[in-house]
């Protein structure tokens, strides 16, 4: 450990490395952070830096819910960065990041911190003989405010087009090399389909590596957008007129003889195992919504038609349908899911944690396969086909009932976590939607612009 830790430093400080920024993600999905200096790093590993447990009764607009239970002055705990996350951040500057979990003082990892909870899950998970691959999907919108202090696009051309990439240019090209340099294995870009809308994915890897990525990306953006005097918006709905920000997730799960989504006998190369994650995903996915879609304008973009899936059935190739197998096939891709109704306000390791123990829980016992949807789920008879939870309030709902969850999560983690859903749902319940989108539309600045 410690020679790991010298060779590491070793690394850092051979790039130019100054200071490190500790990073984790409260209940809101908000990142925060506590800077060391790069000598003090085996420190921050070992033992930690103060960080208050009230930081989880942050809302989305940075004030603290009296009614929260852990909205009180006493206690601490210790963030401690995790040696295997480091990474540059921004190494021209001196800066390199690495992820913390946050630890009681006397007895182990913090029961509430949602890094820690996506370890176990993993753990848990690969205990039971399973692993999840994933990678997610990050949309972003490049605006500045207008004169009524709303969004407005600065980098004009069409959906998907050359024309916005050649006006971006030199945006593009700075940011994707800040990525690289940030050590963050994009696998593509492409202008989307919003105005001024555009999209990075992300090698697929075990859940902790992605949802670290997750992160990264997001702070690289910020910076290199800013850095062009423009903001980045990962607002679930930056504009009421615009199509929402999403932040889909592919996953596949593998046991020891390979993965399960291809090269069995079942409709579309499905093993058993196959058709019982795909059942059993989707019939727990309303509770999964409170932290894939976890603010109140999340439920904004989840409307039909959007291509952000709202409705809770599956479908080969299908757009609007929750779970969208992309089969193996001639072309030797692997089989995967994609679960679109997922934002880029989620708290990427409260998720992934999250999605393990029902991952873990659908595999328990054979399920039973329902049928595919095929076409739009909207234009289904009489719209007879289910909708996934319609506001934060019905996600909310589905997260307290779920008892494979609480169990998972542990009393604090799982009663805390609904604290903050409540202190979200009553920060909007007399606000009219305008101003729901106009109040979290510069997220990920809290409070939005000074
Ligand atoms: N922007 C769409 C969303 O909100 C997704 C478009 C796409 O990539 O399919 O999820
Ligand atoms: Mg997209």
């Amino acid at each position: 450990m410690v020679a790991a830790v010298d060779s590491v430093l070793e690394r850092l400080s051979a790039a130019g490395v100054r200071q490190v920024a500790v990073t984790w993600d409260n209940h809101a999905g908000e990142t925060l952070v506590k800077v060391v200096p790069l000598r003090h790093l085996p420190e921050a590993i070992a033992k930690g830096v103060g960080f208050s447990p009230v930081s989880d009764a942050f809302r989305s607009d940075g004030v603290i819910d009296g009614a929260h239970r852990l909205a009180r002055p006493d206690g601490d705990l210790r963030l401690r960065a995790d040696l295997e996350s480091l990474a540059m951040l921004e190494p021209q500057l001196g800066w390199a990041w690495a992820a913390g979990e946050r630890w009681d003082r006397n007895s182990g990892p913090y029961a509430a911190d949602q890094r820690h909870f996506c370890r176990r899950m993993e753990a848990e998970l690969a205990a039971s003989g399973w692993r999840l691959r994933a990678g997610f999907e990050l949309e972003w919108v490049v605006v500045v405010p207008g004169a009524d202090g709303t969004p407005q696009a600065v980098l004009p051309g069409g959906p998907y087009g050359a024309d916005r990439l050649i006006e971006g240019l030199d945006y593009a090209s700075a940011l994707l090399k800040a990525l690289d340099d940030a050590e963050v294995p994009w696998l593509q870009f492409h202008p989307e389909y919003g105005p001024s809308q555009f999209e990075l994915s992300f090698a697929p890897d075990r859940s902790l590596t992605i949802a670290d990525h997750l992160i990264r990306a997001r702070l690289v953006i910020q910076r290199v957008t800013r850095r062009f005097g423009w903001y980045s918006s990962f607002s679930a709905k930056p504009r009421l007129d615009w199509v929402g920000n999403g932040g889909h997730l592919h996953l596949s799960v593998l046991h020891d003889e390979g993965p399960i989504l291809q090269g069995g006998q079942g409709s579309y190369g499905l093993k058993p195992e196959g058709e019982a994650l795909i059942a059993g995903l989707l019939e727990q996915l309303p509770s999964l919504m409170a932290l894939a879609s976890p603010s109140p304008v999340s439920y904004l973009r989840l409307v039909p038609s959007s291509w952000s899936a709202p409705f809770q059935v599956w479908g080969v190739e299908n757009r609007e349908a929750a779970l969208r197998l992309v089969p193996s096939a001639a072309d030797g891709c692997d089989a995967h899911l994609e679960i679109k109704a997922v934002d880029p306000t989620t708290n990427p390791y409260l998720l992934l944690g999250a999605l393990q123990a029902q991952v873990k829980e659908a595999l328990a016992r054979p399920r039973v396969l329902p049928p595919a949807q095929i076409g739009d789920p909207a234009g289904a008879p009489g719209f007879s086909v289910r909708r996934l939870p319609s506001s934060l309030l019905e996600a909310r709902d589905a997260l307290a009932a779920d008892h494979g969850l609480e169990a998972a999560m542990g009393p604090l983690l799982h009663g805390s976590l609904l604290d903050s859903l409540d202190a979200e749902i009553q920060r909007v319940q007399q606000l009219p939607v305008e101003d729901q989108v106009n109040g979290c539309c510069w997220w990920p600045l809290v409070g939005g612009l000074a």
